[in-house]
Protein backbone atom coordinates (compact mmCIF):
# COMPACT_ATOMS: atom_id res chain seq x y z
CA UNK A 1 0.00 0.00 0.00
CA UNK A 2 1.31 3.35 -0.79
CA UNK A 3 1.61 6.04 2.03
CA UNK A 4 1.51 9.63 1.33
CA UNK A 5 3.14 12.20 3.79
CA UNK A 6 1.87 15.69 4.04
CA UNK A 7 4.50 18.61 5.39
CA UNK A 8 2.75 21.23 6.67
CA UNK A 9 4.79 24.07 8.20
CA UNK A 10 3.33 25.90 11.15
CA UNK A 11 3.60 29.02 12.56
CA UNK A 12 1.67 30.49 15.12
CA UNK A 13 -1.34 28.60 13.26
CA UNK A 14 -3.46 27.50 16.54
CA UNK A 15 -6.78 28.50 14.40
CA UNK A 16 -5.89 26.55 11.51
CA UNK A 17 -4.70 23.27 12.75
CA UNK A 18 -8.02 21.96 13.20
CA UNK A 19 -9.76 23.07 9.88
CA UNK A 20 -6.99 21.62 8.26
CA UNK A 21 -7.26 18.15 9.73
CA UNK A 22 -10.47 18.44 8.96
CA UNK A 23 -10.66 19.67 5.21
CA UNK A 24 -8.17 16.63 4.70
CA UNK A 25 -10.09 14.18 6.21
CA UNK A 26 -12.72 15.11 4.38
CA UNK A 27 -11.31 14.48 1.31
CA UNK A 28 -9.12 11.48 2.23
CA UNK A 29 -12.72 10.20 3.60
CA UNK A 30 -14.56 11.19 0.79
CA UNK A 31 -13.25 8.45 -1.79
CA UNK A 32 -11.72 11.75 -3.19
CA UNK A 33 -9.15 9.49 -5.05
CA UNK A 34 -6.56 9.13 -2.38
CA UNK A 35 -8.27 6.46 -0.09
CA UNK A 36 -6.24 3.62 -1.35
CA UNK A 37 -3.29 5.26 0.61
CA UNK A 38 -2.02 5.24 4.23
CA UNK A 39 -1.65 8.78 5.36
CA UNK A 40 1.40 10.69 7.91
CA UNK A 41 0.68 14.68 8.41
CA UNK A 42 4.01 15.75 9.07
CA UNK A 43 3.53 19.22 11.04
CA UNK A 44 6.49 20.94 11.84
CA UNK A 45 5.76 23.66 14.64
CA UNK A 46 8.31 26.43 13.89
CA UNK A 47 8.56 27.88 17.28
CA UNK A 48 4.92 29.20 17.56
CA UNK A 49 4.00 31.31 20.21
CA UNK A 50 0.55 30.36 20.51
CA UNK A 51 -1.31 26.99 21.33
CA UNK A 52 0.16 25.03 17.91
CA UNK A 53 2.08 22.35 19.33
CA UNK A 54 -1.01 21.79 22.19
CA UNK A 55 -3.33 21.71 19.02
CA UNK A 56 -1.31 19.34 17.36
CA UNK A 57 -0.87 17.14 20.28
CA UNK A 58 -4.31 16.98 21.07
CA UNK A 59 -4.75 15.71 17.37
CA UNK A 60 -1.80 13.40 17.33
CA UNK A 61 -3.75 11.63 20.86
CA UNK A 62 -6.72 10.91 18.19
CA UNK A 63 -4.86 10.03 15.41
CA UNK A 64 -1.78 8.34 15.28
CA UNK A 65 -1.22 9.63 11.79
CA UNK A 66 -0.56 13.11 12.86
CA UNK A 67 3.32 13.50 13.76
CA UNK A 68 5.30 16.46 14.37
CA UNK A 69 8.68 17.83 15.02
CA UNK A 70 8.59 21.06 16.81
CA UNK A 71 11.71 23.92 16.53
CA UNK A 72 13.35 25.55 19.66
CA UNK A 73 12.34 28.55 18.30
CA UNK A 74 11.37 30.18 14.97
CA UNK A 75 13.73 29.24 12.13
CA UNK A 76 11.68 30.16 9.40
CA UNK A 77 9.45 28.36 6.73
CA UNK A 78 12.77 27.12 4.68
CA UNK A 79 13.75 25.77 7.79
CA UNK A 80 10.27 24.02 8.55
CA UNK A 81 10.20 22.43 4.95
CA UNK A 82 13.45 20.69 5.05
CA UNK A 83 12.88 19.39 8.25
CA UNK A 84 9.69 17.62 7.31
CA UNK A 85 11.63 16.76 4.04
CA UNK A 86 14.08 14.50 6.56
CA UNK A 87 11.51 13.17 8.78
CA UNK A 88 8.59 11.81 6.56
CA UNK A 89 8.22 8.17 5.49
CA UNK A 90 5.73 8.39 2.56
CA UNK A 91 6.18 7.11 -0.84
CA UNK A 92 5.03 10.58 -2.02
CA UNK A 93 4.94 13.63 -0.19
CA UNK A 94 2.90 16.72 -0.72
CA UNK A 95 3.98 20.12 1.14
CA UNK A 96 1.33 22.57 1.93
CA UNK A 97 0.59 25.55 4.25
CA UNK A 98 -1.44 25.18 6.98
CA UNK A 99 -3.56 28.44 6.28
CA UNK A 100 -5.88 26.49 3.58
CA UNK A 101 -4.19 29.12 0.88
CA UNK A 102 -3.07 25.72 -0.96
CA UNK A 103 -6.28 24.12 -1.50
CA UNK A 104 -6.27 20.77 0.07
CA UNK A 105 -8.44 18.89 -2.61
CA UNK A 106 -5.60 19.88 -5.53
CA UNK A 107 -3.41 16.86 -4.00
CA UNK A 108 -5.96 14.17 -5.48
CA UNK A 109 -4.79 15.46 -8.85
CA UNK A 110 -0.77 15.60 -7.93
CA UNK A 111 -1.23 12.28 -6.72
CA UNK A 112 -2.98 11.01 -9.74
CA UNK A 113 -0.46 12.59 -11.71
CA UNK A 114 2.59 10.73 -9.70
CA UNK A 115 0.73 7.14 -10.06
CA UNK A 116 1.08 7.86 -13.68
CA UNK A 117 5.08 8.12 -12.86
CA UNK A 118 5.33 12.06 -12.66
CA UNK A 119 8.36 12.52 -9.72
CA UNK A 120 7.57 16.06 -9.16
CA UNK A 121 4.57 17.63 -9.21
CA UNK A 122 4.19 21.28 -8.92
CA UNK A 123 1.75 23.75 -8.21
CA UNK A 124 1.48 26.61 -10.14
CA UNK A 125 -0.80 29.29 -9.18
CA UNK A 126 -3.26 30.51 -11.74
CA UNK A 127 -4.05 33.46 -9.90
CA UNK A 128 -1.54 35.10 -7.60
CA UNK A 129 -4.65 36.23 -5.04
CA UNK A 130 -4.45 40.02 -3.91
CA UNK A 131 -1.04 41.65 -4.10
CA UNK A 132 -0.16 45.61 -4.85
CA UNK A 133 1.38 46.94 -7.40
CA UNK A 134 5.04 47.20 -6.02
CA UNK A 135 4.35 43.64 -4.42
CA UNK A 136 3.71 42.72 -8.20
CA UNK A 137 7.19 43.89 -10.04
CA UNK A 138 9.02 43.50 -7.22
CA UNK A 139 7.64 39.51 -7.57
CA UNK A 140 8.67 39.79 -11.24
CA UNK A 141 12.19 41.03 -10.97
CA UNK A 142 12.77 38.87 -8.71
CA UNK A 143 11.40 35.48 -10.48
CA UNK A 144 13.01 36.79 -13.45
CA UNK A 145 15.77 36.94 -12.07
CA UNK A 146 15.70 33.06 -10.44
CA UNK A 147 13.74 31.19 -13.67
CA UNK A 148 17.17 32.39 -15.53
CA UNK A 149 19.52 30.92 -13.10
CA UNK A 150 17.64 27.61 -12.91
CA UNK A 151 16.92 27.37 -15.90
CA UNK A 152 13.43 27.02 -16.10
CA UNK A 153 9.93 29.52 -15.70
CA UNK A 154 9.41 29.94 -12.13
CA UNK A 155 6.76 32.66 -12.43
CA UNK A 156 3.32 31.73 -10.35
CA UNK A 157 5.56 28.50 -8.99
CA UNK A 158 4.68 27.98 -5.16
CA UNK A 159 5.49 26.04 -2.25
CA UNK A 160 2.65 23.34 -2.82
CA UNK A 161 4.62 20.47 -4.73
CA UNK A 162 4.14 16.79 -4.53
CA UNK A 163 7.39 14.77 -4.42
CA UNK A 164 8.45 11.64 -4.98
CA UNK A 165 10.52 9.66 -2.44
CA UNK A 166 13.79 9.60 -4.33
CA UNK A 167 13.45 13.80 -4.62
CA UNK A 168 12.54 13.80 -1.06
CA UNK A 169 15.79 11.67 -0.31
CA UNK A 170 17.86 13.80 -2.93
CA UNK A 171 16.98 16.75 -0.96
CA UNK A 172 17.44 15.24 2.39
CA UNK A 173 20.99 14.78 1.56
CA UNK A 174 21.67 18.52 0.87
CA UNK A 175 24.32 20.13 3.37
CA UNK A 176 23.50 24.11 2.26
CA UNK A 177 21.67 25.43 4.94
CA UNK A 178 20.28 28.86 3.09
CA UNK A 179 17.93 26.95 0.89
CA UNK A 180 15.72 27.94 -1.55
CA UNK A 181 12.95 25.05 -1.41
CA UNK A 182 10.97 26.48 -4.46
CA UNK A 183 14.01 26.63 -6.74
CA UNK A 184 15.71 23.14 -5.50
CA UNK A 185 13.12 21.23 -6.51
CA UNK A 186 12.96 22.42 -10.09
CA UNK A 187 17.09 21.90 -9.41
CA UNK A 188 16.97 18.57 -8.50
CA UNK A 189 15.81 17.13 -11.64
CA UNK A 190 13.58 13.94 -12.44
CA UNK A 191 10.15 13.59 -14.08
CA UNK A 192 7.85 16.72 -13.87
CA UNK A 193 4.48 18.01 -14.42
CA UNK A 194 2.55 20.67 -13.17
CA UNK A 195 -0.98 21.27 -12.26
CA UNK A 196 -2.87 24.57 -11.41
CA UNK A 197 -4.62 26.09 -8.81
CA UNK A 198 -6.26 28.89 -7.29
CA UNK A 199 -4.69 30.73 -4.28
CA UNK A 200 -7.80 30.45 -1.57
CA UNK A 201 -7.89 33.41 1.18
CA UNK A 202 -5.75 32.43 3.99
CA UNK A 203 -8.62 30.92 6.61
CA UNK A 204 -7.06 31.99 9.82
CA UNK A 205 -5.01 34.29 11.14
CA UNK A 206 -2.88 36.86 9.03
CA UNK A 207 0.32 36.15 6.81
CA UNK A 208 3.82 35.76 8.53
CA UNK A 209 5.64 38.36 6.11
CA UNK A 210 5.90 41.75 6.39
CA UNK A 211 7.34 43.73 3.45
CA UNK A 212 10.94 43.30 5.12
CA UNK A 213 11.15 39.45 5.18
CA UNK A 214 9.65 38.98 2.07
CA UNK A 215 13.11 41.75 0.75
CA UNK A 216 15.51 39.60 2.85
CA UNK A 217 13.94 36.30 1.77
CA UNK A 218 14.56 37.59 -2.04
CA UNK A 219 17.89 38.69 -1.56
CA UNK A 220 18.68 35.46 0.41
CA UNK A 221 17.44 33.58 -2.50
CA UNK A 222 18.92 35.34 -5.56
CA UNK A 223 22.24 35.52 -3.63
CA UNK A 224 21.41 30.99 -3.09
CA UNK A 225 20.73 30.42 -6.66
CA UNK A 226 22.17 32.78 -9.14
CA UNK A 227 25.51 35.32 -9.85
CA UNK A 228 23.69 37.79 -11.65
CA UNK A 229 24.17 40.54 -9.51
CA UNK A 230 28.29 39.87 -9.61
CA UNK A 231 28.08 39.82 -13.41
CA UNK A 232 26.04 42.68 -13.34
CA UNK A 233 28.47 44.50 -11.14
CA UNK A 234 31.23 43.65 -13.47
CA UNK A 235 29.42 45.30 -16.31
CA UNK A 236 28.59 48.63 -14.17
CA UNK A 237 32.52 48.55 -13.45
CA UNK A 238 33.80 48.28 -17.08
CA UNK A 239 30.94 50.59 -18.28
CA UNK A 240 32.03 53.04 -15.90
CA UNK A 241 35.86 52.12 -16.88
CA UNK A 242 35.15 53.27 -20.90
CA UNK A 243 33.46 56.53 -19.72
CA UNK A 244 36.45 57.33 -17.65
CA UNK A 245 38.67 56.36 -20.73
CA UNK A 246 36.63 58.48 -22.87
CA UNK A 247 36.64 61.63 -20.17
CA UNK A 248 40.94 60.91 -20.00
CA UNK A 249 41.16 61.13 -24.07
CA UNK A 250 38.78 64.58 -23.73
CA UNK A 251 40.94 65.80 -21.26
CA UNK A 252 44.56 65.19 -23.35
CA UNK A 253 42.62 66.41 -26.70
CA UNK A 254 41.71 69.58 -24.55
CA UNK A 255 45.66 69.72 -22.97
CA UNK A 256 47.12 69.26 -26.85
CA UNK A 257 44.76 71.60 -28.53
CA UNK A 258 45.27 74.26 -25.83
CA UNK A 259 41.71 74.86 -24.61
CA UNK A 260 41.11 74.60 -20.71
CA UNK A 261 40.27 71.67 -19.28
CA UNK A 262 36.50 71.29 -18.48
CA UNK A 263 34.85 72.56 -15.43
CA UNK A 264 35.17 71.37 -12.09
CA UNK A 265 31.62 70.28 -11.13
CA UNK A 266 32.08 67.15 -13.82
CA UNK A 267 35.07 65.82 -11.84
CA UNK A 268 32.98 66.31 -8.59
CA UNK A 269 29.78 63.90 -10.61
CA UNK A 270 32.73 61.93 -11.92
CA UNK A 271 34.16 61.17 -8.70
CA UNK A 272 30.65 60.75 -7.04
CA UNK A 273 29.25 58.16 -9.13
CA UNK A 274 32.61 56.47 -9.56
CA UNK A 275 32.60 56.06 -5.87
CA UNK A 276 28.87 55.12 -5.51
CA UNK A 277 29.25 52.45 -7.99
CA UNK A 278 32.32 50.91 -6.30
CA UNK A 279 30.28 50.99 -2.65
CA UNK A 280 26.58 49.26 -4.27
CA UNK A 281 29.59 46.75 -5.57
CA UNK A 282 31.26 46.12 -2.57
CA UNK A 283 28.13 45.83 -1.00
CA UNK A 284 26.97 43.05 -3.59
CA UNK A 285 29.77 41.46 -2.96
CA UNK A 286 29.83 41.37 0.77
CA UNK A 287 26.29 40.11 0.76
CA UNK A 288 28.08 36.81 -1.35
CA UNK A 289 30.78 36.54 1.45
CA UNK A 290 28.33 36.82 4.09
CA UNK A 291 26.50 34.25 2.90
CA UNK A 292 29.58 32.16 2.28
CA UNK A 293 30.81 32.90 5.92
CA UNK A 294 27.19 31.78 7.01
CA UNK A 295 27.60 28.70 5.32
CA UNK A 296 31.56 27.47 6.36
CA UNK A 297 30.37 28.17 10.02
CA UNK A 298 28.05 25.27 9.45
CA UNK A 299 25.17 25.70 12.21
CA UNK A 300 22.26 23.69 11.42
CA UNK A 301 18.96 25.26 9.61
CA UNK A 302 17.33 24.16 12.24
CA UNK A 303 17.10 22.87 15.69
CA UNK A 304 14.38 20.22 16.67
CA UNK A 305 13.18 20.75 20.72
CA UNK A 306 10.81 17.90 20.44
CA UNK A 307 9.12 15.00 18.35
CA UNK A 308 5.77 13.90 18.07
CA UNK A 309 5.90 10.06 16.55
N1 LIG B 1 5.40 29.64 8.23
C1 LIG B 1 6.39 28.99 8.99
N2 LIG B 1 7.41 29.74 9.54
C2 LIG B 1 7.49 31.09 9.36
C3 LIG B 1 6.50 31.72 8.58
C4 LIG B 1 5.48 30.96 8.03
O1 LIG B 1 6.36 27.78 9.16
O2 LIG B 1 8.42 31.70 9.89
C5 LIG B 1 4.30 28.84 7.65
C6 LIG B 1 2.92 29.34 7.99
O3 LIG B 1 2.45 28.83 9.22
C7 LIG B 1 2.09 28.85 6.81
C8 LIG B 1 3.09 28.89 5.67
O4 LIG B 1 4.39 28.90 6.26
O5 LIG B 1 1.65 27.53 6.98
C9 LIG B 1 2.90 30.11 4.79
O6 LIG B 1 2.99 31.28 5.59
P1 LIG B 1 2.04 32.53 5.35
O7 LIG B 1 0.63 32.10 5.15
O8 LIG B 1 2.28 33.48 6.47
O9 LIG B 1 2.64 33.13 4.01
P2 LIG B 1 1.83 33.64 2.73
O10 LIG B 1 0.79 32.62 2.42
O11 LIG B 1 1.24 34.94 3.12
O12 LIG B 1 2.88 33.74 1.67
MG1 LIG C 1 -0.57 31.90 3.61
Amino acid sequence: MNKISLIVPCYNEEANIKPFYNAIMEIYTGGGGINDADLELMFVNDGSKDNTLQKIRALHEKDSRVKCVSFSRNFGKEAALFAGIRNVTGDCTVLLDADLQHPPFVLVEMYKKWKEGYEVVEGVKSNRGKEGLFHKLFTKVFYGMISKAVGMDMKNSSDYKLLDKKVVAELAKLKERNTFFRALSFWVGFKKTTVYYEVAERANGTSKWSTKSLIKYAINNVICFSYAPLHIVTAVGCVFTIIGIGVAVDALISFFTGKAASGFPTLVCITLIGFGGVMVCLGIIGVYIAQIYDEVKGRPQYIIGEKIE
